[in-house]
């Protein structure tokens, strides 16, 4: 048979929208013909590398379905999810009006019949859409399998209802290793009783996932290979991991064009970097989500500087009309940490600073995407989970790998997240930085890094996983 015909269709968010861009890439770097579905306000963030790869000769492109946002009444350009309005039923609404493409998304499969849709957890009616043309559809959760293991035993065990306080600790049952969580540490639609519309969507999620073709993972197997087993064989899931995704930016310009346009110039970014000792500044950033109390920013700053570090801090909190007010920031912080310190305030070429020699330690939420990234620039991390499955990612870090150390973070919360003292965070800088225990987070850290980029070389695992998922499709047509 002629070559494979794959779409990818991510939820539109940068978290999942950029593993996405480099899952096409990678697709098409390997013979596949790879179609991006997005709608026209995301259309940015994937045009310039499209374009680029196209030049080069893949076969990739972008097929856009308009989004109903007026029609379910939100505002014109709310198109992702960095533009949800905060409270009300926005998010409801934004839900509904993604779910209203599965028809513009039916008649595209019927039309153009590929051999394969890639379509983000978020779109679980993705699979009935795929079934009805025969098309096998593999769900993009952007998760590691540790999370996803431990969410299902969490809902399924509920064992936050046998603590007695919400600090707690309970152990998350039935997986690899004894991994512990306070109640607080655990989603809050997850831990209540109540039927949401949210709590509906996440059923219909894991419902689509059992009824899929399988999954795919952005990770890779020498990472978490007690959670690939567990997932796989003994809650009888089909899935392949092909990651880490960030590693298919191999040149500066691919590394620094990922997600939103930056808010520095690359260049000036490395000539200050390069300024710097090997393993000498430590890294702070969020993720794209992050909604930080304007208290816990001043703490933020305090903590930074009394590590007495030199650091490179992204400012960004999740509304960008929230970020232009600082009257959080401690008097003559910039005066007192110029020259010590770089702040990026809006964007930044995360993946391009990672993976610079001065950076010596990452300061995270754990989103699976920072976290990996983390993995393969080989550096110690400071671990701050926020929300979504950022604790659970902690623990592979912290617990799992111990190529972190968590800063104490109590509470899911996706705003206004607050609680953390300033000595703590100056306590895990200097702990991943300078400690006793530094060298050797680091030597582990600079092992799985190998370990990561060896997975994605001809024959390597993640390499040999996305051979044996094409040669699936491929029979899965033939016969
Ligand atoms: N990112 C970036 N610059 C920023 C903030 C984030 O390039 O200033 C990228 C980061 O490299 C990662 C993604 O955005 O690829 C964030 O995904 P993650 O899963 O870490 O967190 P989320 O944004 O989904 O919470």
């Amino acid at each position: 048979m002629g070559e494979l015909n794959v779409f990818f269709f991510p939820f539109m968010a940068q978290g999942h929208m950029i593993p996405t861009l480099d899952m096409a890439k990678l697709f098409a770097s390997r013979g596949v013909k790879a179609s991006i579905i997005t709608t026209p306000l995301n259309q940015p963030v994937f045009s310039k590398a499209v374009e680029k790869y196209a030049q080069l000769g893949f076969q990739i492109q972008i097929r856009l379905l308009q989004f109903p946002a007026v029609e379910v009444g939100l505002p014109e350009d709310c198109e992702s999810a960095d533009k949800i309005p905060s409270g009300g039923d926005a998010r409801p609404k934004f839900q509904k009006a993604c779910a209203m493409l599965q028809k513009p998304l039916e008649d595209l499969l019927q039309e153009l019949r590929p051999n394969c849709l890639v379509a983000d957890m978020f779109f679980p009616w993705a699979t009935e859409a795929a079934a009805k043309f025969d098309i096998p559809r593999l769900v993009f959760h952007g998760s590691s399998y540790l999370a996803m293991c431990a969410m299902n035993s969490l809902k399924t065990h509920k064992p936050f209802r046998d603590v007695t306080s919400d600090l707690e600790l309970f152990n998350i049952p039935n997986l690899p290793h004894e991994l512990k969580l306070t109640r607080l540490q655990v989603s809050p639609v997850d831990r209540s009783e109540l039927e949401t519309p949210f709590k509906e969507m996440f059923r219909r999620v894991l419902k689509s996932e059992e009824i899929s073709y399988g999954v795919i993972f952005n990770s890779f197997h020498e990472l978490e290979p007690d959670y690939a087993d567990h997932y796989m064989n003994v809650l009888g899931r089909r899935a392949w991991s092909v990651g880490p995704l960030s590693l298919y930016n191999r040149d500066v310009e691919d590394k620094a064009q990922r997600g939103k346009k930056s808010a520095i110039d690359e260049h000036e970014c490395l000539e200050w970097l390069d300024s710097k000792n090997p393993h000498s500044v430590v890294y702070i950033c969020f993720g794209s989500g992050a909604n930080f109390a304007p208290s816990q920013l001043h703490e933020m700053a305090m903590g930074i500087e009394a590590s007495g570090m030199d650091f490179v801090w992204v400012i960004r909190n999740k509304r960008e009309e929230d970020s232009g007010s600082e009257k959080w920031m401690p008097e003559g912080f910039e005066e007192r940490t110029k020259g010590k310190g770089l702040i990026i305030r809006g964007w930044a070429p995360q993946v391009l600073i990672l993976d610079h020699p001065s950076i010596g330690a990452f300061v995270t939420h754990c989103g699976w995407n920072s976290t990996l990234e983390g993995v393969c620039a080989g550096v110690p991390m400071v671990t701050w989970p926020l929300f979504a499955d950022q604790f659970l990612n902690e623990k592979l870090m912290t617990d799992i790998l111990r190529t972190g150390t968590g800063v104490g973070s109590k509470e899911w919360k996706n705003v206004d997240c607050d609680g953390v003292k300033r000595e703590a965070i100056a306590e895990a800088i200097k702990k991943v930085m300078i400690g006793e225990e530094s060298e050797e987070m680091r030597s582990r850290a600079k092992a799985m890094k190998d370990k990561a980029k060896k997975a994605i070389e001809e024959g390597g695992s993640s390499y040999l996983g996305l051979s044996s998922l094409l040669d699936e499709l491929r029979t899965y047509h033939a016969n």
